[in-house]
């Protein structure tokens, strides 16, 4: 059985780039709807009781109620993390940009001007990729097998721990573009909800994912 996890801060602690009603819904209403809906299909397939949710994603011919509430579970459980008030964020990328070579996010920095040339390119591929992504879906930052760092986006909760996933491998970071993020304080504007993603990123989070 799969808890909902407990968030980090409070409803209100990301505002104004996400409003505190938009938290409440989306945390207590669209994320417990996926925890629960996934444990009842668990109940129907026995064999996974004891797996845990990165095995359950990575099974092949994964059945869609495990595929829709499990990405569903999974995704929304890695984005409260991904996510964290805008003071912290500022501190992280600051250091991140212009810290020294000794700094913790050299590792990270290194691997983002390797693969995309820049930090801020970086920001501008991944902002692409959720402006673009029709329809419900996520953003994500993934680490490939070889170790390449990758952007894309998945169409509603796939995750890219899916074997059959085009955009397979180790999530780093990734943004949530459905509609019920966003939609009560930016309406139809997801590019504003996109560009002001980047105030609240954890990036201290997106660096312990990353593969040593
Ligand atoms: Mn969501």
């Amino acid at each position: 059985m799969f808890a909902l996890p407990k968030l980090q801060y409070k409803f209100d602690a990301l505002e104004p780039v996400i409003d505190a009603q938009t938290m409440e819904l989306h945390y207590s209403k669209h994320h417990r709807s996926y925890t629960q809906k996934l444990n009842d299909a668990l109940m129907k397939h026995k064999g996974l009781a004891e797996a845990s949710i990165e095995e359950i994603l990575g099974q092949k011919n994964l059945p869609l109620v495990l595929r829709n509430n499990g990405g569903g579970y999974y995704n929304h459980t890695l984005f409260w993390e991904s996510i964290t008030p805008s003071a912290i964020s500022a501190a992280q990328l600051t250091e991140l940009t212009q810290g020294s070579t000794s700094s913790q996010y050299s590792r990270l920095k290194q691997a983002l001007d390797r693969d995309f040339k820049s930090v801020e390119n970086f920001k501008k591929d991944f902002s692409q990729a959720a402006e673009t992504q029709f329809g419900s879906g996520w953003a994500w930052l993934v680490e490939q097998q070889d170790g390449r760092l990758v952007v894309g986006s998945t169409p509603n909760q796939d995750s890219p721990l899916m074997v059959d996933i085009q955009l397979h491998g180790r999530p780093l970071l990734l943004l949530d573009v459905w509609e019920h993020a966003y939609y009560l304080k930016y309406q139809n504007r997801r590019v504003d909800y996109v560009a002001n993603f980047w105030q609240i990123v954890n990036w201290i989070k997106v660096l312990e994912r990353l593969t040593d």
